[in-house]
């Protein structure tokens, strides 16, 4: 079997809403991978930033493995031991008090809109529901989380979106302020929007969130699917922002490629859902909370620092290129601007010289594994780096 045998079959059966590379990919290791026709590619991408600890760790592997010979599935009716691993790893490492598992991003951030909902109307009764979001932010792909999403290119067909959102231009304080009222029950951010373009937050601007959120008893959530578990260099990005939120979403990078996903709950909100008032079939899964207590467990600070001279160093490397104007983002999560360049052609020729990479709106984004070695690295800036001098010829 080749790539086309593969895509021709895929295109024949699955509905056609990615835009796909014409690659497949067969197996890998760490950062470096090998598609059906045999090239090898260096990894910049993670699969979205899900695969932490790159393709096919061995202690990853071997926790799912051990797990798969155990229990693979029985319901939040019972307990069970890797549920109950992870989320005491992930409370220790976030400084929150509680978790509720679900399996993607979009999933957490129902569950965190729902519980802000229901905290405030179980504090103040109804009409104060309203969620203000930042202006080019993403939350998800469904009905809710799209209406979250401040960005109008999501706002089409699927009518009618869930009420009470609004949007507010991001690192402008006074913007937001104007749109509070007494109906605002939370805001929620992305502490570095990342389908956005890798922009992170300006610091004074999340403390000044902070501060209005504590003095009005408005709910603080972070949107930590893209940027948790390690991405900026710290477990969780607003760790560098000197900030504890009220409500945290994880998903992408938790189980390190399994599907999971996490809504942590703060000291305000622990206690706000009660036995039926949310749930997930799915969620907590004992395989995928097995592959998360493993990543969890990866997490120490010289992991987290490794995550932020890696980052360092990228960033170094990717400004002295031909045509790159900008480096933005933090650790592992970056945003490259390009001298007037589409993004998506950038990618393609990487794609061609041996490099995966993503865009971010008008930028190249590099996620890459957070275990990526400084060889595969250079290995990986090598192949972009003359696909931008391609380009700079054409
Ligand atoms: C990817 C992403 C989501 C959606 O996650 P899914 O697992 O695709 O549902 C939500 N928020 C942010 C910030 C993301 O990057």
């Amino acid at each position: 079997m080749n790539n086309l045998d593969i895509i021709k079959n895929n295109d024949e059966n699955v509905v056609n809403c990615y835009s796909r590379f014409q690659i497949a990919l067969e197996s890998g290791k760490n950062a470096t991978c090998h598609d059906f026709d045999g090239k090898k590619y260096i990894d910049f991408t993670s699969g979205i930033g899900v695969n932490s600890l790159g393709f096919c760790n061995e202690g990853w592997i071997t926790a799912i493995e051990s797990q798969l010979h155990k229990i693979q599935h029985i319901s939040n009716l019972f307990y069970t031991l890797p549920g109950a691993e992870a989320a005491e790893m992930l409370v220790r490492l976030s400084g929150l008090k509680k978790v509720f598992f679900s399996n993607s991003g979009a999933e957490s951030n129902e569950g965190a809109i729902k519980a802000a909902r229901k905290y405030s109307f179980d504090k103040y009764g109804g009409g104060r529901n309203k969620i203000i979001t930042l202006i080019n932010s993403f939350h998800g792909r469904t009905i809710t989380t799209l209406a979250a999403t401040g960005q109008e290119v999501f706002h089409n067909y699927f009518f009618p979106f869930t009420e009470g959102f609004e949007h507010a231009a991001a690192n402008d304080i006074g913007d937001l302020k104007s749109k509070l009222d007494g109906s605002v029950c939370a805001i929620m951010i992305e502490l570095v929007q990342g389908e956005g373009g890798v922009i992170p937050l300006d610091r004074a601007y999340v403390e000044e969130i902070a501060d209005i959120c504590r003095e009005n008893d408005i709910l603080l959530i972070a949107d930590e699917v893209q940027t948790g578990v390690g991405r900026t260099g710290s477990f969780f990005a607003y760790q560098q922002f000197g900030i504890l939120p009220d409500i945290v979403t994880s998903a992408k990078g938790l189980a390190g490629g399994l599907p999971f996903g996490a809504v942590l709950f703060g000291e305000k909100t622990e206690g706000v859902f009660r036995p039926g008032d949310h749930g997930t079939t799915f969620g907590g899964n004992p395989i995928a909370a097995a592959a998360a207590a493993y990543v969890l467990s990866r997490m120490t600070p010289e992991f987290l620092d490794e995550v932020k001279k890696k980052g360092a160093y990228i960033t170094e490397r990717l400004l002295k290129m031909p045509l790159v104007k900008s480096v933005s983002g933090m650790g592992l999560m970056l945003g490259v601007e390009l001298e007037g360049l589409s993004s998506s052609d950038v990618v393609k020729a990487a794609f061609r010289h041996g490099a995966m990479a993503l865009t971010a709106k008008q930028k190249l984004r590099l996620l890459p594994p957070l275990t990526i070695t400084y060889e595969e690295i250079d290995e990986g800036l090598k192949a972009l780096e003359a696909a931008l001098s391609e380009m700079q010829e054409v």
